[in-house]
């Protein structure tokens, strides 16, 4: 690139990871693998080269080791994934044919180890589940620190930034991350990376802007120069002009207000004008978020997504793993709800240990439930470990993609029989725990009267219910645009669910997406919503609104509003009446 267009300023779009504006000098963290050259070494010095890269392996240990033992909390995220970084150092398959071709060729150490690394990449490369996958970046971030060593240069550390600046990094290990948290780094941007992997997990959990899967950036930037990230709407600019910094100073500060304003809802409880109480709850997947809920006036865990246990690892978790790790949780929200959803894999979501088949339509194939009742041992170690912990706060549990009463049924005989198991061994537990359903099927919203009867309370999945309800594959780009949460039949569907369950003196939530969308707040409220359940930062957003809101009012106005016949009239009445309700929102 010549350097008059590095000059030009460079807008470039990615994956919004974690909202905030981040303005600051560019400081880029290299991790690309060093390039290796073909040579080999005499025969009397391959012993030689076997023990310089035994050591460099030992080395890489020692320094990963070392800022695991900085990360002060053992469950958190970053510990976990430094486990796996050591865990990687031990592999045989990596260590054991490197030195076996260093032996057997003579080749030198780094010629060796990144031909056996390469060749690693490779495999994970082909490997659809998108966690495992991830695993690859994991093993070229421990690739990197074995190779640097090898060559005698210093693996250069994020600790290190003294200054407030932006990294930007093809990727970022947890051991980068890690260190983030005690740096004073003010955003960053990575050309890898979904919304899902753990770099934008932890700057959520940070609070520090980012965007990932920007895919060139660190082909486009200029080192010491100035960027701007805007992790709202993932975008990064890079070299801007002084229009554009003071636009974006602008909007950093307009966002500050706004959090800052926000954060007062944190605290207040979500009650409506006219005296009804609700119930905020956050959606969590880790433990560790557990924190930031708390700190966005969460009520409790609405939907503790477990299948996350299962996923980049080789072998199952035990019984015991399931137990800590639930009553973690169920400690850290001390007298506050959390339901414990049991395992949601199958479908788009499968863990390699479970050898899963193939499906021609994974949406509707063997997941959850039906994966759950055809494995019964699985399903029940999972039942005895949430049982476990409900002896340890107020938990309780709820299962995936039920259709019908048939179904429910053979889930609570299964928790019967765990129960009876848990006596036998003496083991406390909660004997009145709670049991609900996730309504995101469209015979089970239905039959909501039936099955309302036999458990103790509903969560509507509108992710799943709009799907099949629909008929709209929840993760086709191609359909989105008919995903429509307003659709007359979805409205409908909504009433049917949270009628049958007051009928049945049962409270309803909803833990779809839906949920946490501003815009969709009031509809909910009209509705009867008792419970809300999002991901933890929409909160404050949501519980304003709702404390804005006369409960009765919302419920006549939706009345109305279900007497139109499309999502379309139904999107332009709701945007007038928000409008003139609550003039200051956007929505
Ligand atoms: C849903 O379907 O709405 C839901 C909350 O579950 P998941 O997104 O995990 O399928
Ligand atoms: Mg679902």
């Amino acid at each position: 690139m010549t350097d008059n267009v590095r000059s030009r300023m460079k807008v470039l779009q990615g994956i919004p990871a974690s909202p905030g504006v981040a303005i600051g000098k560019v400081f880029f963290v290299n991790r690309a693998l060093p390039r290796s050259v073909l040579s080999t070494v005499s025969k009397d010095k391959a012993e030689e080269e076997v023990a310089g890269f035994l050591r460099a392996v030992a080395r890489s240990r020692e320094q990963i080791q070392s800022i695991r033992d900085s990360v002060k909390d053992q469950s958190t995220d970053h510990y976990q994934i430094l486990s796996v970084h050591l865990a990687l150092l031990e592999d045989s398959m990596l260590i054991d044919q490197t030195v076996r071709l260093i032996r057997e060729n003579r080749f030198k150490a780094d010629w060796a180890f990144n031909k056996v690394l390469q060749n690693l990449l490779q495999t994970f490369h082909r490997i659809e589940d998108k966690y495992l996958r991830e695993r690859g970046h994991d093993l070229r971030q421990i690739g990197h620190r074995v190779l640097e060593n090898l060559a005698g240069r210093p693996v250069e550390s994020v600790a290190s930034i003294r200054e407030p600046v932006i990294v930007i990094a093809h990727d970022l290990s947890p051991a980068d991350t890690a260190q983030i948290l005690n740096s004073p780094v003010l955003g960053f941007a990575t050309d890898v990376g979904s919304k899902t992997s753990h770099t934008a997990i932890t700057a959520r959990s940070l609070g520090i802007p980012a965007v990932v899967g920007l895919e060139r950036i660190t082909q486009e930037f200029t080192e010491n120069e100035e960027a701007i990230v805007d992790g709202e709407e993932g975008v990064v600019v890079l070299r801007p002009t002084a229009e554009t910094v003071r636009e974006y100073t602008e909007k950093k500060k307009a966002y500050t207000l706004r959090i800052r304003d926000l954060a007062k809802f944190a605290k207040l409880p979500a009650v409506t004008r006219d005296g009804k109480t609700l119930k905020l709850l956050a959606n969590i997947e880790f433990p560790e978020e557990a924190e930031v809920s708390l700190r966005s006036g969460a009520d409790g865990v609405g939907l503790y997504r477990t299948e996350f246990l299962y996923l980049n690892r080789r072998d199952l978790p035990s019984e015991e793993e399931h137990f800590q790790t639930y009553r973690r949780v169920a400690e850290k929200f001390a007298r506050q709800p959390v339901t414990i959803r049991t395992i949601d894999l199958g479908g788009d979501k499968f863990a390699s240990q479970l050898e899963l088949a193939e499906e021609m339509n994974p949406a509707m194939g063997l997941r959850a439930i039906r994966f759950c009742l055809r494995e019964k041992d699985i399903f029940k170690q999972q039942i005895r470990a949430i049982l476990r912990a409900s002896s340890y706060g107020d938990v309780s549990i709820m299962f995936p993609m039920i259709s019908g009463v048939g179904e429910l049924r053979e889930a609570l005989a299964v928790v019967e029989e765990a129960k009876a198991e848990l006596k036998k061994r003496r083991i406390s537990f909660n004997r009145k725990m709670r049991a609900g359903i996730m309504v995101e099927i469209p015979s089970a919203a239905i039959v909501a009267d039936l099955l309302a009867r036999e458990v103790d309370f509903f969560s509507i999945g509108t992710n799943d219910l709009i799907q099949y309800a629909l008929a709209i594959d929840r993760v086709n780009e191609h359909v989105s645009y008919l995903y429509e949460p307003l659709h007359p039949a979805i409205l409908r569907l909504i009433r049917r669910i949270v009628d049958a369950g007051h009928d049945a003196g049962i409270p309803v939530a909803m833990c779809g997406e839906m949920a946490g969308e501003p815009l969709y707040s009031y509809v909910l409220l009209g509705l009867g919503m008792d419970e809300w359940s999002m991901n933890a930062t929409s909160i404050p957003r949501v519980k304003r609104i709702l404390r804005k809101s006369v409960a009765y009012e919302a419920r006549e106005f939706v009345g109305e509003l279900l007497a139109h016949a499309t999502a379309s009239d139904i999107a332009e009445i709701l945007k007038k009446k928000l409008e003139v309700l609550f003039p200051e929102e956007r929505f």
